[in-house]
Parts: structure tokens; sequence; C-alpha cells
């Protein structure tokens, strides 16, 4: 293990219980004891997002830019209920980074993940943060789904503003919308979708992250328990990611993903495999947002200069809405993403990222694949 990474690992511990103190009146009953267990209202709310947004940038010894995308000046600013779309800058660099969490509102610790490390950025003097404050200007978007969060369903619910009551179908459903397949040649549905691509087009990022939740899972072939999977949702070797910039993001998000499996390893506490679903399918979906950046989706015209970037995402294990999330494992997951976001962070920033071998993709954990699971051709034989 690096020296920096013992003192990182102490540093991110220190602010998890913070965000803690942030939540409501109930917030003592929140705060993890001292064997992590928590309750579940402990989950962050809309209100307790924005009212963290602003406590960081005011607080901050660094330049932290908190702010809604109506501020930022996109055309759709807002979520299909009403809600302010936000968005917080941190650093200074010439390069923009694109970090996003809960776009499905059931998973809950990409919101508390990305505002600890928002913080950091906002107050920490080490050499690490000069370095990524130096390096690049991060975009954060803690909660992509703020109405799908306040229902804790995985969707956003499509809402008629005049009548203020959800749209229904002709047999009396809501209609509901999973905003990470809604970035396609054919539209937007969602305003939440078009908010945030329109956002996209004007920051032009260099790469990003995606942060979600997953079932509980064991590792194939072990049957350990897993608490994160590292995934790629265009599949490496796949039909798409190799045709895209003559294959560079095939072997750069597969270099993401190793060393973030080389950095977390290191700390044992951990458990990582590779995201899969069914029986050793990889994902190949072009409708969701971190696949539409790779691909450089051009709506509208909005993306002319056909800009795209890499982007991988990471799935912390356990769900808030099916019982799933550990009620004692809230700390030890939210301190795992925030190292899984820095050592990511760090690695392409030092190009230690850059110097790994893509082909160990291989050795993270993962079963033999068989396919692919797609949202354009169904499912497709390896
Ligand atoms: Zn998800």
């Amino acid at each position: 293990m690096s020296k920096r990474s013992i003192a990182l690992g102490a540093a991110v511990f220190a602010v998890v219980a913070p965000l803690g103190l942030a939540a409501p009146a109930n917030a003592d009953a929140n705060l993890p004891s001292p064997n992590g267990e928590t309750n579940i209202s402990s989950i962050l709310s809309y209100e307790d997002t924005v009212k963290e947004l602003q406590k960081i940038e005011s607080n901050s010894r660094f330049d932290v830019d908190a702010f809604t995308l109506q501020e930022a000046g996109t055309q759709v600013s807002e979520s299909e209920q009403g809600r302010d779309l936000y968005v917080a800058t941190a650093g200074h660099g010439p390069e923009d980074v694109w970090l996003q969490g809960r776009i499905h509102g059931n998973e809950p610790y990409g919101t508390d993940s990305l505002l600890t490390l928002l913080k950091e950025l906002g107050a920490n003097g080490s050499a690490d943060y000069d370095l990524l404050r130096e390096k690049y200007t991060f975009h954060f978007i803690p909660m992509y789904n703020p109405d799908g969060s306040e229902e804790n369903v995985r969707q956003t619910i499509l809402w008629d503003q005049e009548t203020n009551a959800p749209q229904l179908d002709a047999k009396g459903n809501q209609q509901r919308v999973d905003l990470n397949r809604d970035w396609t040649l054919e539209g937007f549905v969602a305003n939440e979708s078009l908010a945030y691509y329109e956002y996209w087009t004007m920051v032009d990022p260099a790469f990003g992250v995606d942060v979600h939740h997953q079932g509980l899972k064991k590792e194939w072939g072990t049957g350990d328990d897993v608490t994160l999977s590292l995934g790629i949702s265009l599949a490496p070797g796949g039909p798409t990611l190799p045709g895209i910039e003559n294959g560079a993001y095939d072997v750069l998000t597969r270099q993401m993903q190793v060393h973030v499996y080389d950095e977390l390893s290191k700390y044992g506490a951990f458990n990582i495999d590779r995201y899969q679903v069914g029986d050793g399918m990889e994902i190949d979906i072009k409708g969701g947002v971190v696949s539409a950046m790779m691909l450089g989706l051009n709506y509208r015209g909005l993306n002319a200069d056909g800009h795209r970037n890499p982007v991988v995402f990471f799935e912390t294990s356990g769900n808030s809405s099916d019982g799933s999330l550990g009620q004692k494992s809230r700390g030890k997951l939210i301190r795992q993403n925030v190292l899984a976001l820095k050592e990511l962070l760090l690695g392409m920033a030092s190009g230690e990222v850059q110097q790994e071998d893509p082909e160990r993709w291989e050795e993270i954990p993962h079963q033999p694949v068989t396919g692919y699971q797609t949202d354009y051709a169904g499912l497709v034989q390896k």
C-alpha cells in the first residue's frame, strides 16, 4: 500500500460522520453507532442535499460553486415535478470531469459519496487534492433524479405541471421513465434528461464516473459478498465500444477500472468484482447516459462538434427500495465509494491509470461472458 492511500483512508473516514450532522432535526438518531448501524431515514432527501451543497459552498477554503441548471442557462432546468436540478463545481484545472450520482432514485449513496468528495475538494489542502484542483474542474451532480429520490423509486414520474399530478396512460397507470435509458437520438422523454444533456454539451468533459447501487451479490466462484461492482456500459470487446475512437475508450475504460480494483483491493475491507447481469451477460446499452456520452450523442445539433468522452460506473451493493441496503454498512459503503472515486481521479491525474494493462480487466472476478444484454437488439450471444 502506498503512503498516499493510507492518508486518504484516514481523511475519508473523518469526513463521513460530519455529513450525517447535516441531516434534519432527528440527525442524532441517524449518526452511525460505533458498529456502523444506521437508520434508513439517514438517506439524504432533496432538501438535505441542497442544504449540504450550500453549506459546502460557503464553508470551503477552496472554490466550490453550487448552482442550478437555470443559473447555468439550460433551456430545461427543472425535474418533472418542478424541482431545481443542481450542479456544483470544484477545482480550476483545464480539463472538466463529470461526476454523477443517484440517477436512480432508490440508489442513495451516490449522493453521499459525491458530497463527501466535494467537501474534501473544498477543504483539504494536501498535495493530492492540490493536484486534483490544478488538473481538473469537477462538475458534481449529486442527485440527478430528485423526484425519484423523494419517492424512493428508480425512475422519474412524468408529471403534468398544470394539474400537478402524474401523467396517466389510458389505463390510468403512472408514466415512469428510467433516466438511464433516456439519452437517445429519438429524443429525451423526461425533463431531467434533456436538462443534463444540454449541460453536458456545455461542459464537454474529458471523462466521467456514474455512481449506482445494485442488489446484494455474491462473487462468482467464491460466494463471497460483493461490496462494489465495476462497470462499463458499452461492453469492452463487445459489439460497440471497440468501434469508438479507434478503440481508445475500450482500452482506457478498462484501465480506469483495473486501477480502481487494484487500489481498493489494498484495503481488504472491500470485495470487488465486475458488473454483469444474468448468466454472464455484459450490458451494451446505447441509451444509457454514460454510453451516450461515449457515443457522442448529437441531439438537435446541441453537440454539433461531436464531443464524446469515456465514462465508467460503480455499483454499490444493496438499494433502499427492496430492503437489501445493509443498515450496518452505510459508512463503509460511502467510504468505499469515495475511495474508489478519489483513487480513480488521482490515477487519471498522475497518469497511473494510463499505464495500467487493460487486459487485466479479465483478472477482476466475473462469470465467463456468454453474451450481451442490449437496448437495441435484445440479447446478443457472444
Ligand atoms: Zn442504477
